[in-house]
């Protein structure tokens, strides 16, 4: 496995030890995700194929079985789809795994609160250190939280189509109307993980950044904003890789 995903990789960000560890660990990933409740029970998918459907989860996810591939590293197929019922005709199932795994997560105790942002961080006066975060929140019991998921997932689908004037037409108006019933909270805790996408959708970070991607469709949800690598760099931390993007599109 290491071996394929060194040739895979290239010069991107994830290599060295870190790739090692991906590679070691990935058969102790699979059983934490099977012990949360999630199923990979289907057959080897037989032909090449982007995504399996049907009987198929496991498959050949990438060039392994091809040259010069296959000549330095013996092929094994490593792609594993969720069964279950998903979306589209391809039955894509990444609810399912979201789902499976938000379900366990609640049973463990876990308390998710939706259609909220993080805006700032909370710092300790004296050290500096991260106590909390500033977030604004909707309450999910207000009339207005349907609407307001039903925008937001119209706006995400134009975006999964690259339609941009209708997906930012919607994501505006999700967010005027979550602006007007959302309050403004904190939390404190000993640390704060920051894990909030990228900056994709964030047509200035993409003018900065990487101005040479700015005619490709970006690919994510409208929560790719930005907002967390900006809240990292308000504590002092430091970006790297900003350069780089996954420009691609599923038709
Ligand atoms: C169309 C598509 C298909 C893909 N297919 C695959 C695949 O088959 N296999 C695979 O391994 N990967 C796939 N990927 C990649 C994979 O989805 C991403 O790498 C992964 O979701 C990144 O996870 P993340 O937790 O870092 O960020 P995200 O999944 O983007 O999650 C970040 C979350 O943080 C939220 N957030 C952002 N800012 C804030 C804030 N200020 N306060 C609170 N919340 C905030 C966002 O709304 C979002 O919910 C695909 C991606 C796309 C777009």
């Amino acid at each position: 496995m290491l071996r394929y995903l060194q040739q895979e990789v290239g010069t991107a960000a994830v290599g060295g030890a870190a790739l090692r560890r991906f590679c070691e660990e990935s058969v102790a990933r699979m059983d934490w995700l099977q012990r949360h409740g999630v199923e990979f029970v289907g057959a080897l998918c037989p032909y090449r194929t982007s995504y399996p459907t049907g009987p198929y989860s496991l498959y050949f996810s990438g060039n392994e079985k091809a040259h010069p591939y296959a000549a330095i590293a013996e092929p094994a197929p490593r792609g594993h789809r969720v069964m279950g019922s998903g979306a589209g005709s391809m039955n894509m199932t990444g609810n399912v795994l979201w789902e499976t795994m938000f379900t366990s997560a609640v049973r463990m105790g876990v308390r998710f609160e939706f259609a909220s942002k993080v805006e700032s961080l909370l710092f300790d006066s004296d050290t500096g250190a991260v106590q909390g975060v500033r977030y604004t929140s909707m309450d999910p019991s207000c009339r207005e939280f349907a609407k307001h998921k039903a925008l937001t997932m119209k706006g995400s689908r134009y975006h999964q189509l690259s339609v941009r004037i209708l997906a930012n037409l919607y994501d505006r108006c999700a967010e005027a109307l979550w602006r007007c019933k959302a309050t403004t909270k904190t939390l404190v805790g000993q640390s704060v993980i920051l894990a909030a996408g990228g900056f994709g959708m964030n047509e200035n970070m993409v003018k900065g950044w990487i101005p040479w991607y700015k005619r490709v469709s970006p690919l994510g949800t409208s929560g790719d904003n930005g907002s967390g690598i900006k809240l990292g760099q308000s504590a002092g931390g430091a970006v790297s890789h900003m350069h780089r993007m996954s420009a691609w599109r599923l038709m």
